[in-house]
């Protein structure tokens, strides 16, 4: 059925990834301090496929205290986030673009558990929240995704956590598998998600 052509365009699904323990083992210290020390899981870069097969796009929503305190350098983090942006191309499953708060105030509006990267993120690329999923292994990652409006959120690990994410799983490898099985499949309606 041919929609309206006063309707507004609706927005693109996305799935939001918090970073470090998810796209990368997670640091030993307290960042990822270097490049050299900036691990992709190649479960990651599989889940990313599942995510476009599915007509998803993929933003990356990261704390990085780290840059504002000097540990993490910003050149650093630019060749962390070129490698990401490169390796995920090479798989197919490109990542849209990648927010960083180097906020240390926890009431900063970006700063998760606050949902400020999330809400401009889709603001800047036209994301439909209600159809949006977070993913991330700290119940800070979990609390921002429900605060912005996400359809959906994912917790990765096996602690405890106080927030109440919609699916649990343990390994960033059990994300392909919850994405062939839950994420809804959008690719027919978004084959062209830059459309007028
Ligand atoms: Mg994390």
């Amino acid at each position: 059925m041919e929609s309206k052509t006063t309707e507004p365009t609706p927005g693109k699904p996305c799935v939001f990834f918090d970073r470090d323990g998810i796209a990368n083992v997670p640091p030993t210290t307290r960042y990822v301090e270097k490049a050299e020390h900036f691990h992709l899981y190649p479960e990651f870069l599989q889940a990313l496929q599942v995510v476009h097969a599915k007509g998803f796009v993929a933003i990356m929503i990261t704390n990085q205290k780290g840059i504002s305190t000097g540990h993490t350098p910003q050149e650093e983090l630019d060749a962390m986030h070129a490698r990401l942006r490169h390796d995920a191309e090479l798989v197919g499953a490109p990542v849209l673009d990648i927010y960083v708060c180097s906020e240390p105030d926890d009431r900063h509006p970006d700063r998760k558990p606050n949902p400020g990267m999330l809400l401009r993120a889709a603001a800047d690329h036209q994301v439909d929240l209600s159809r949006s999923w977070m993913v991330g292994d700290h119940g800070t990652d979990i609390a921002a995704g429900q605060r912005a409006g996400c359809h959906k959120t994912v917790y990765v690990g096996t602690k405890a956590i106080e927030e109440h994410p919609d699916y649990r799983v343990d390994h960033v490898a059990d994300l392909a598998p919850l994405f062939t099985n839950h994420l809804p499949d959008w690719s027919a309606t978004e084959a062209r998600p830059c459309a007028e």
